[in-house]
């Protein structure tokens, strides 16, 4: 699978990091994109040399993204697999939320998506088994406080994904992964997972008892792109140790 590529936004940290170390080891070249955070692409970059190429680019610019796809479509030809990972959260109450915030949000995890879907597609429909993978958030389904920008960007990333599903298909398969809480630093810092109290409280409500792994999350991005997967579409996969039941 050596000649495989796949384009991972967000690929150098929390979960994309994960996504990014399972790709490689299922044999592909991971193209990493990320924001602004140079450090951490330099490091993955040593860690899997040669087999990971990361290129900084902003997924809410549509120019970045049309510049990304072009060097990447030059230099390694079309990537069988497109994981749209990149997120991100600006929380605050909607009285007090700027319109730079929703923006900014809706930028990212929206649109992004949709550029990067917008370029790749195209030369993905000449490819075998092409599968394109976004990943929501379960506040698609039922929304949060002091989330509306977030909220509203997954809720319509799950829309995205079955419009894209019934347009790209039948050849690439087009799904939405959806973490529950996850072990990042960025969920961390964000849910004060390490106050006793707050933690406590999360955990109530996860019947497995425990924030999950992004390893966890690279196994069911592994069961999406692969054969096993062949016949689902438009779907979302929710992996949140039962949090909810939906
Ligand atoms: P992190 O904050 O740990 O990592 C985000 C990654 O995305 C970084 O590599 C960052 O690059 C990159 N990124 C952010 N904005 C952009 C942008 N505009 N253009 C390109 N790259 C960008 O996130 P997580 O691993 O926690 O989350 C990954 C995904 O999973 C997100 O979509 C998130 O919404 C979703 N999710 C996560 C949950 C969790 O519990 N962790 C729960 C539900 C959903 P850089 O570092 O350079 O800025």
């Amino acid at each position: 699978m050596t000649d495989r590529v796949a384009v991972i936004t967000g690929g150098t940290k929390g979960i994309g990091l994960s996504f990014s170390r399972r790709m490689v080891h299922l044999g592909y070249r991971v193209i990493a994109v990320y924001r602004d955070d140079d450090a951490s692409a330099e490091e993955l970059a040593t860690e899997l040399r040669g087999d990971v190429v990361p290129i900084r680019a902003d997924v809410s610019d549509p120019a970045q993204v049309s510049r990304l796809a072009e060097s990447v479509l030059a230099g390694h030809g079309a990537p069988h697999v497109l994981v749209n990972n990149a997120g991100r959260n600006i929380d605050g109450p909607f009285l007090d939320m700027s319109h730079a915030a929703w923006r900014q949000v809706l930028d990212t995890n929206l649109s992004g998506p949709f550029y990067l879907a917008k370029e790749f597609a195209p030369e993905m429909l000449h490819l075998d088994q092409p599968s394109i993978v976004n990943i929501g958030s379960t506040t698609a389904i039922r929304p949060r406080l002091d989330g509306v920008n977030y909220c509203a960007s997954k809720a319509g990333l799950l829309h995205l994904t079955k419009c894209l599903a019934m347009e790209l298909a039948p050849t690439i398969r087009v799904n939405c992964l959806i973490p529950g809480m996850i072990d990042t630093v960025e969920m961390n810092t964000r849910f004060r997972t390490g106050e006793p109290a707050a933690r406590a409280a999360m955990l109530a409500e996860i019947p497995q008892r425990r924030i999950g792994s992004p390893d966890e999350m690279a196994d069911a991005l592994e069961f999406l792109i692969g054969d096993g997967a062949r016949y689902v579409t438009g779907q979302k996969l929710i992996v949140d140790g039962g949090q909810f039941m939906w």
